[in-house]
């Protein structure tokens, strides 16, 4: 991922925190676009990054800019993935670490938190109340909160996600990106980027941005909500559900950003039950070989749906992530 450094925060002669994040796939799936009816389905494959999940891109920068601002430790509420990857980066940057996770995160991600050495803290409720405990945790501590959008670098790695599906086209753009989102943090930082990639002179200034899509499941979809009611801003979801743990995200903080890059690229939102979900994140791993996430898997089912629909025409080059890894969901 650094080696997109002249386009990230690190200072001149800094040195990043980094465990050999990015450069992940980017392959194509002739059998899977056939089966969901459009001319090229592509999937980014995100569980090949350090602790199997994108969390790793977004915390590299984060806890780089931390260390270098001198920070006591590292605090961060998460749904499991976000908490896994900030463990592994406060250790290699030897600072302490402290996460805040629902008590149904699955049990392999909370594993890999304690085994990579930071404390762990399960809240009954979900990632909102994780939340509330991390915030009130770093008033008493110190510890700085790495919460998404609470701090600006997250986004700045993950908008690497974005430079990198770019270069591995050869510089140039899919039709569409289907997202599974949660606090949307990829989403928005993809968006920025490629604006100021038209800025840089990257990519033409001309080139069609891709219209950005957010996937959601039926039991946690604040952003598809707001979407279809054309609104600026989310209303939180009550009572969220699903076992795609990172779009379990009730009030995203990001919500207008998210929107907003939804409307300025022509994209379109859909939520699919927790069946498709299952069903999808199964033909996903069995048609392409890759060990798809839940989130993955609703990533293609709500692509899958918008062809069906007309939402995304059949002759569109659709890109979809896999954001993390099966195996870290398994019992
Ligand atoms: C966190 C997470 C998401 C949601 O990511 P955002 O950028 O916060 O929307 C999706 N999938 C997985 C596997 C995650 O860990």
């Amino acid at each position: 991922m650094w080696r997109y450094r002249a386009v990230l925060p690190l200072a001149a002669g800094e040195r990043p925190v980094t465990l050999g994040e990015g450069a992940t796939p980017l392959l194509d799936a002739p059998r899977l676009a056939e089966d969901i009816g459009v001319r090229r389905l592509l999937i980014k494959d995100e569980a090949l990054n350090p602790t199997a999940s994108f969390k790793a891109r977004g915390m590299s920068a984060a806890v780089t800019r931390a260390l270098a601002h001198r920070v006591p430790g590292l605090v961060v509420p998460t749904a499991g993935n976000a908490g896994a990857a900030m463990a592994a980066y406060a250790a290699a940057a030897g600072l302490p670490a402290r996460v805040f996770a629902p008590e149904t995160t699955p049990a392999n991600i909370l594993a890999t938190i304690r085994a990579l050495g930071a404390t762990l803290v399960t809240v009954p409720g979900h990632i909102g109340d994780a939340g509330r405990a991390a915030r009130a945790f770093a008033a008493e501590s110190g510890y700085f909160d790495v919460s998404t959008l609470r701090e600006p670098y997250r986004i700045e790695g993950k908008k690497t996600m974005g430079l990198e599906l770019a270069e591995q086209l050869g510089w140039r753009y899919p039709d569409a990106i289907v997202y599974p989102t949660g606090g949307g943090t990829g989403l928005i930082g993809m968006w920025k980027v490629f604006a100021e990639m038209a800025e840089w002179g990257w990519i033409g200034a001309d080139a069609r941005r891709p219209r950005m899509i957010v996937a959601q499941a039926e039991g946690c979809a604040p952003i598809v909500r707001a979407f279809a009611a054309h609104a600026e801003r989310a209303q939180p979801w009550e009572s969220p559900s699903t076992h795609a743990s990172g779009l379990r995200v009730p009030g995203p903080l990001g919500d207008r950003l998210i929107l907003r890059a939804l409307y300025e690229s022509g994209g379109d939102a859909g939520a699919v039950s927790e069946d498709a979900i299952r069903r999808d994140t199964a033909t996903l791993a069995r048609t392409t070989g890759v060990d798809a996430a839940p989130e993955g898997g609703c990533a293609l089912a709500v692509a899958r749906m918008l062809v069906a629909a007309g939402r995304i025409d059949r002759d569109s080059e659709v890109l979809v992530f896999n954001t993390g890894s099966g195996a870290s969901y398994r019992t």
